[in-house]
């Protein structure tokens, strides 16, 4: 998350700026350049992803544009949706997408979306239930279940 925050990642149009002699196309849906807001936010694969995995943490209704909006999103916090859980959502959700650019570009591999929104489930659960003993985590596995 922190790599991508900082526009790191090695993206393909980081890549071929680098000189690799690479197609610059998202891995994910061939149609756009892959740069990180693309990849990670605009791409039609990733807001599948987004829409699916934010359900109940009251997302915007267009999801994000570019990367402003995502922190300024995270940074807003409801009783229904506190900051904390969109931190969650967001790291969660920031780690599959990369982990599934990886698979397609790599292993030529594709999940479904549907699937990929499980992982995060799991995962945010997961990391919720092993801090459930702080005071700041012991409301979130109810927000985030429901
Ligand atoms: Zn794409």
């Amino acid at each position: 998350m922190w790599v991508a925050n900082l526009d790191r990642l090695p993206t393909r149009v980081r890549l071929a700026s680098w000189g690799l002699q690479i197609p610059t196309t998202c891995c994910l849906c061939s149609s756009e350049p892959e740069t990180r807001d693309h990849l990670m936010l605009t791409c039609q694969f990733s807001r599948e992803v987004w829409k699916l995995a934010l359900g109940n943490l009251n997302p915007p209704v267009q999801l994000f544009r570019d990367w402003n909006e995502l922190l300024s999103w995270i940074r807003m916090s409801s009783k229904l949706s506190p900051s904390i859980l969109r931190k969650l959502a967001t790291q969660a959700t920031i780690f599959h997408l990369w982990k599934q650019r990886n698979n397609a570009y790599h292993n030529s591999c594709v999940v479904l979306p549907l699937v990929i929104s499980k992982m995060i489930y799991r995962d945010v659960k997961n990391t919720i239930l092993a801090r459930r003993n702080r005071k700041q985590f012991r409301t979130l596995l109810s927000l985030w279940i429901t």
